[in-house]
């Protein structure tokens, strides 16, 4: 499995939304619908060593780094947590995103699999995890079939990674199955409003 690890010290104090899940659940949509509808909330971009999808664009979806620079970063104590899938690629959130966007009186929202999210859960006080899972497992592997010519790793692989984060959903402050998302949004939402409250600034 994934193996997910940070710097040994309690990561930054105050609230985080780590939103996480099993691939193709939908989170990413979700989140973007959070994202939209709740200016408090701005998107840590993780660094991540994978090649760039062609619709994505390096310092909004991810930072794209090489090897070299993601080992350099790692030397240098930037980032809160990183994970490295088994097929190779290595994928971290920053240090100086979460610095960024408190900063600017904003709450840092965390897109992490399920090792970094429970790592977050467990060192950052204030981290708020939601767990976001497809209504069947067939369901999830038809959604991941769908999208398989877009994903890093072999299907067998995303499947089996799939079934173990799918164990894990228990461990998360919540859990929302997306089985219509509209539905599944406004629980993100009440979720959102009752753990940060709406408009507060976090300077
Ligand atoms: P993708 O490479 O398809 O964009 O994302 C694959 C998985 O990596 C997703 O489950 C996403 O949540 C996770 N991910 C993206 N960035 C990070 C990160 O910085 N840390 C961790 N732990 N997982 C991440």
């Amino acid at each position: 499995m994934a193996s997910s690890s940070g710097s040994e010290s309690k990561g930054p104090p105050g609230p985080v939304i780590v939103v996480t899940g099993t691939s193709g659940a939908g989170k990413g949509t979700i989140e973007r619908i959070l994202l939209e509808r709740h200016p408090e909330l701005e998107l840590a971009v993780s660094a991540t060593t994978r090649e760039r999808r062609p619709t994505e664009v390096h310092g909004k979806d991810y930072w794209f780094l090489s090897d070299e620079e993601f080992d350099r970063r790692l030397a240098e104590k930037g980032f809160l947590e990183y994970v490295t899938f088994p097929w190779g690629q290595r994928s971290g959130t920053l240090l100086s995103e979460i610095d960024r966007i408190r900063a600017g009186g904003c709450v840092p929202l965390l897109d992490l699999e399920t090792d970094g999210a429970l790592y977050v859960q467990k060192k950052v006080p204030g981290a708020v995890t939601i767990f976001v899972t497809a209504p069947t497992f067939e369901e999830l592997e038809r959604r991941l079939r769908a999208r398989a010519t877009e994903s890093a790793g072999e299907i067998g692989e995303r499947l089996a990674l799939a079934r173990e984060q799918l164990e894990l959903a228990e461990e998360f402050d919540h859990v929302i199955v997306n089985d219509e998302l509209d539905r599944a949004a406004a629980e993100a939402e009440a979720i959102v409003r009752a753990e940060i409250g709406a408009g507060t600034s976090y300077h």
